[in-house]
């Protein structure tokens, strides 16, 4: 391969650009130019494409979002719409295709691989949704987000003995609910992967307040339910006053953490080499402290492993 491209697709994650940065910079290593893929397959499709030089991607590992945009696209979801976007690599001179994003991204990735284009994938998304990957892209940000809201949130629910619900991301993954209630002490941690138990909420809520707790912090994954329906639902069943905080999109931007930095990194460039050795169709991810690649199609079928000796532990601590 003597020509590559980049796109980022999907929703944004916090490590995308370091992610970028490093497979640019990996290929101009290898000698291999790269070309910038903008608002992934919607750009795709449109030729929204430019070269990228090793400059072109200066000054941006320090930065939350992506470069190269990010966007989603109905049509790249035809099989007319991935021809036509195969078309315009072949007219670009481009022979494989890194793509950063999630789960829908990668579905994209491997339907052109299927027709003969080579792609990788690279896990970028804060939900931590990827089966095959202990880590994604820009999940320790999030986390660190969402734990400074909780300590925000904490210090005023103490000095007005509150019940705080705090709503964050992950549709189908509890991951970041789970990893930040764990970490922010919260005493209910609400994730999809677990049957909501009313009952029980209530029960160590009031069992807290009898211990002489100024506060009650709920942890709930937007999977779950929405905070103000939770909020609805305890109304009268807690002692302490409730009040709702939905962190929403402040969970998908800022700078990134040096973890996500460091693993936007290990993956953008591993993803390039893997691209110059084969036929495509792997999917990047750390597995066990080591970066792996692995079928991508993976990374679509198989199930996400939630660490639920995670959701025990939060139980055991927060009495
Ligand atoms: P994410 O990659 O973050 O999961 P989406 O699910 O929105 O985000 O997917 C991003 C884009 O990937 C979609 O807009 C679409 O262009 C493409 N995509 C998603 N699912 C498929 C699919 N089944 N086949 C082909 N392309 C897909």
């Amino acid at each position: 391969m003597k020509r590559i491209g980049v796109l980022t697709s999907g929703g944004d994650s916090p490590g995308m650009n370091a992610a970028v940065r490093a497979a640019v910079r990996k290929a101009i290593f290898h000698e291999v130019e790269v070309f910038g893929i903008y608002y992934g397959y919607q750009g795709l499709l449109a030729g929204n494409i430019e070269r990228l030089e090793a400059g072109d991607v200066g000054d941006i590992i320090q930065r939350g979002g992506t470069k190269l945009y990010s966007a989603r696209c109905e049509e790249f979801k035809t099989e007319d719409g991935q021809n036509r976007a195969i078309e315009q690599l072949k007219k670009h001179g481009i022979e494989g295709l890194v793509v950063i994003g999630g789960d829908g991204s990668y579905r994209g990735a491997m339907a052109l691989t299927q027709k003969g284009f080579p792609c990788v994938g690279v896990p970028g998304t804060i939900d931590n949704d990827i089966p095959g990957t202990d880590y994604t892209i820009g999940f320790d940000t999030a986390l660190n987000t969402i734990i400074e809201a909780i300590d925000k949130i904490r210090d005023t629910a103490t000095s007005h003995e509150r019940t705080f619900i705090i709503e964050v991301m992950g549709r189908d993954a509890g991951d970041l609910a789970l990893w930040a209630g764990l970490a922010g002490g919260a005493e209910t941690i609400l994730i999809p992967e677990v049957d909501f138990d009313m009952e029980d909420m209530i029960d160590r809520l009031q069992k807290g307040k009898k211990r002489g707790k100024k506060h009650s912090i709920i942890i709930v994954a937007e999977g779950v339910m929405s905070a103000n329906k939770l909020a609805d639902m305890i109304q009268g069943k807690v002692e302490l006053e409730t009040r709702v905080s939905v962190l929403g999109h402040i969970q998908r931007g800022g700078s990134p953490t040096g973890r996500d930095r460091v693993l936007g990194s290990l993956f953008g460039a591993r993803a390039v080499e893997v691209l110059l050795d084969g036929p495509g169709g792997r999917a990047i991810g750390m597995k066990n402290h080591q970066v792996v690649d692995y079928d991508m199609t993976k990374a679509f079928t198989g199930e996400h492993d939630t660490d639920m000796s995670l959701y025990t532990l939060s139980k055991e601590l927060s009495i």
